[in-house]
């Protein structure tokens, strides 16, 4: 689809779109079921204190991302921390911002550095994400779900 690559940043699907760089379409990241609006994101992640991730852990996560090697060289250096959730039940810490940024960090053996939403703001960013309804659906089946015993390490 050269047409639609065309109408990104760098002719790259991952970049922005060039006539919406000022005024961005609302972003979101996808997890199974779950939707996160990267706005609401950012948004909730303010304030925090941002944690340092150990290489281990940057290692384990980076093998279950797609990563997209031609993008690692598009993003900004100054783009700040990344953004971890907090699922309950021990369902795990996912990366929902920033992973072609961890990618680099590991390929370029500089640290990197996260915000961590608790799982209250977890499960308000799903409800303001993809509505209250389905939000709670899925929460009560993860808060349902047996923790596992290779779920990520906790970033505590
Ligand atoms: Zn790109």
């Amino acid at each position: 689809m050269g047409d639609l690559r065309s109408r990104h940043l760098n002719g790259c699907l991952r970049c922005p779109l060039i006539e919406n760089e000022n005024t961005p379409e609302e972003e979101y990241y996808e997890l199974l079921s779950l939707r996160f609006n990267l706005r609401i994101v950012r948004e909730l992640s303010r304030g925090h204190d941002s944690v340092r991730v150990e290489r281990m852990a940057l290692e384990e996560w980076l093998k279950e991302v797609r990563i997209d090697g031609e993008h690692l060289r598009h993003i900004p250096l100054d783009l700040g921390p990344g953004i971890m959730a907090t699922l309950p039940s021990g369902c795990g810490m996912p990366l929902i911002d920033g992973n072609h940024r961890a990618a680099r960090a590991l390929r370029d053996g500089s640290e990197f550095f996260v915000f961590i939403l608790s799982e209250r703001e977890t499960l308000e960013l799903l409800r303001r994400s993809m509505g209250r309804f389905l939000a709670d659906y899925y929460w009560n089946r993860m808060l349902d779900s047996m923790p596992h015993p290779d779920d990520a390490q906790r970033g505590d």
